[in-house]
C-alpha cells in the first residue's frame, strides 16, 4: 500500500547540484572535446556565459540521449535526503526544465524512477521553485533559494556547499558542508515542528 502523503511536512529536493552530480559530468565531457585554447569548464562562469561558441557545445553535450539520466547521484543531497525520510517529511523533488534541452523533462524523471525508487517521492517540474509549496528547500542555487524565500520568508533552506553559492549567506539557509548533519537534523526538526506563522531561529 502506499505511504500517505503527509501535506503539512513538505521537503522540496532539487536534482542537479543537490542530488545528482551534473557538474562532474559536464566537466568530464567539456574535457573530451576542450582544446588548449578554451578556459577550463567553471560553473555560471561568465567565460563560458558569455561564449556563444562554447554554450553551444554545452548544449551538445546535455542533448546526449541518455545523458541526464546517467548523472551520478551526489552524496550530500542523499545525507539531508535519508534525514527527511527518518523525520518523516514527504519528499517533492523540484527541478527546473532546462529550455534549451527538452530531453531533459523525460530522463530527469527516468533518473527519479532508478535512482529514488526507494524513497516514495513525487515529483514537480516548475519553471519557477517560488511557486511551490514546501517547509524545507533543498538547493544549491541561491537565486532559486531567493525566489522561493520570496514567497516563503519564514521557510528552512538547506544548501549543499559548492563552488558558486560560496558568498552566499541568508538567515534561513543552513549550508550543509558533509560535516555539520546534526545541525541540519536540528533545524529540520525545528521546521517540522513549528506552528504555522511562528518565528524560528533555525540555527
Ligand atoms: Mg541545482
Amino acid at each position: 500500500m502506499e505511504k500517505e502523503q503527509n501535506h503539512d511536512n513538505i521537503a522540496l529536493f532539487d536534482l542537479d547540484g543537490t542530488l545528482c552530480d551534473y557538474d562532474k559530468a559536464i566537466i568530464a565531457d567539456y574535457n573530451l572535446i576542450k582544446s588548449s585554447g578554451d578556459p577550463e569548464y567553471e560553473s555560471f562562469s561568465p567565460k563560458i556565459q558569455n561564449s556563444p561558441a562554447l554554450k553551444a557545445r554545452i548544449k551538445l553535450i546535455r542533448n546526449q540521449p541518455g545523458w541526464w539520466a546517467k548523472l551520478e547521484k551526489y552524496k550530500p543531497g542523499f545525507d539531508i535526503l535519508n534525514l527527511a525520510r527518518e523525520l518523516d517529511f514527504s519528499i517533492n523533488i523540484l527541478t527546473k526544465g532546462p529550455r534549451s534541452s527538452p530531453n531533459a523533462y523525460t530522463e530527469k524523471v527516468e533518473w527519479i524512477k532508478t535512482n529514488l525508487a526507494e524513497y516514495d517521492v513525487s515529483i514537480t517540474i516548475s519553471e519557477d521553485k517560488g511557486l511551490v509549496y514546501g517547509k524545507i528547500l533543498v538547493d544549491d542555487y541561491p537565486e532559486y533559494i531567493i525566489d522561493w524565500l520570496r514567497n516563503r520568508p519564514r521557510g528552512l533552506v538547506i544548501m549543499p556547499d559548492q563552488a558558486w553559492n560560496k558568498d552566499f549567506k541568508h538567515e534561513n539557509v543552513l549550508r550543509y558542508t558533509g560535516k555539520n548533519l546534526e545541525q541540519v537534523k536540528k533545524a529540520m526538526i525545528l521546521s517540522r515542528d513549528k506552528k504555522s506563522g511562528e518565528i524560528v531561529k533555525y540555527f
